[in-house]
């Protein structure tokens, strides 16, 4: 039977016919309609931090929903579970006296953060700081700003006319950011964009030094550091907001995934006090934006409840645990004949870029890898029709781990046989 259910990012006519079914999971585990079982290498997608099936969560949910299912946060109205989440995550942020503006995922938080850094410009009299800077193979999402800081180039074409008034940089060479800020003119811009570990973009840690050197051009400029931890938050690269192994402290930061372990539909904005100032110290300044959803007090609900999880068994702690475990496991595939490099090592991201060559001569190969792989019993993402990346739960142990190697390097040499 053809699926009516339009896929995001799918080739419909591909999969059109034959849609994957996941119907429950546990754990790092997944399971299919016929009952086959799935280690999940990528924690759906990046967001399982906490695993699945926990019924801590369910539990959290279903009393907020039997209390207070939904009720909207504009104006002075609140609720105690949204009020309880941003004070947690603003104790949790590395910045000083931070506010939370929730949203209902990464996309919506990196529209927020743009908007609302152009809006603290304006604000403060300098309304021409609208341009935002943004690195080479970033992912920022598919909404409006989002789609137009993508630095994965086919996540910008065919949309027509984007945002003028943004440009991308080298993903890890901080004086090419210096050389834009110098041809834009700082005066001119509004924010720089940064994902710690650039994830969608093919699973990238920072060279050393690179986004510290960053942080302090922006710094010297002016300019609003937007650390885009969608990806990066709860625990995946170690830390509450996947900035604080490298001793940043943005202007802004944007979260979502981790924040719930994606048992419900979350993001946010951080801002740090002295942004959030211009409008909280300013009667009369109204920001006109926020969506429906934000402050749902279920989906607090179920925030606050992962966060403990995360704590109690020190998850963020878990993944530099197993940092070097997870790309020890797929470091023998560097000598791979179709292997060009494998990356990781920062958090619990890894990734295995195919040979140029083998992708020339055999087009979607990697996605048949892709298919191998799960036939085998693993879950794993091909990123740019290149890449095959993990990012599994946090609470993965070693020797799943070491089936995930394996099995990555079988579902590899099954598609070269
Ligand atoms: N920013 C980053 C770094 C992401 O990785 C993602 C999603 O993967 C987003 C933003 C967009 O989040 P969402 O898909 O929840 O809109």
């Amino acid at each position: 039977m053809e699926t009516r259910l339009w896929h995001p990012f799918a080739n419909m006519a591909e999969v059109k016919d034959k849609p994957f079914l996941v119907d429950r999971a546990e754990g790092v585990w997944i399971y299919d309609t016929d009952g086959t079982r799935y280690l999940d290498g990528t924690a759906g997608l990046w967001y399982c931090n906490a695993g699945h099936g926990r019924a801590e969560i369910v539990d959290a949910t279903a009393a907020q929903m039997r209390r207070l299912d939904s009720y909207f946060t504009f104006g002075d109205f609140s609720n105690e579970p949204a009020e309880r989440l941003a004070t947690r995550l603003s104790e949790l942020a590395p910045m000083e006296q931070a506010r939370i503006f929730f949203t209902t995922g990464g996309g919506e938080s990196v529209d927020t953060a743009a908007k609302l850094a152009r809006l603290y410009w304006a604000r403060r009299g300098e309304p021409q700081r609208v341009h935002i800077v943004s690195r080479r193979h970033s992912y920022h999402g598919t909404n409006g700003f989002g789609t137009s800081l993508a630095g994965i180039e086919v996540n910008r074409d065919g949309f027509g006319p984007l945002l003028s008034d943004a440009t991308r940089v080298a993903h890890d060479d901080a004086e090419d950011l210096r050389a834009a800020i110098e041809r834009i003119g700082a005066e001119n811009i509004a924010a720089f964009f940064a994902e710690p570990v650039i994830g969608a973009g093919g699973a990238r840690p920072p060279e050393p030094g690179y986004l510290e050197a960053a942080a302090k051009i922006c710094a010297e400029h002016g300019i609003l550091f937007v650390a885009d931890s969608v990806i990066c938050g709860f625990g995946r690269v170690g830390g509450w907001f996947g900035v604080e192994r490298w001793g940043l402290r943005p202007d802004l930061i944007t979260f979502a995934k981790g924040v719930t372990s994606g048992y419900l539909p979350l993001g946010g904005v951080a801002a740090a006090g002295h942004v959030a100032d211009v409008f909280w110290e300013a009667p009369g300044s109204l920001v006109a934006h926020g969506p429906t959803y934000s402050g749902h007090p279920t989906v607090a609900a179920a925030a606050l409840a992962n966060l403990d999880i995360l704590e109690r068994e020190d998850l963020p702690g878990r993944a530099v645990e197993l940092e070097r475990p997870l790309l020890e496991a797929l470091l023998p595939l560097r000598e791979h004949p179709a292997v060009a490099d494998v990356r990781g090592g920062v958090g619990l991201i890894a990734a295995v870029e195919l040979d140029g060559e083998l992708l020339a001569e055999h087009k979607g190969i990697a996605a048949r890898m892709q298919l191998a792989i799960r036939e085998r019993g693993l879950i794993v993402r091909v990123l740019g029709g290149s890449t095959l990346v993990v990012s599994p739960p946090l609470i993965i142990t070693e020797d799943e781990i070491g089936v995930l190697g394996k099995t990555m390097a079988e579902g590899i040499d099954a598609v070269l046989a």
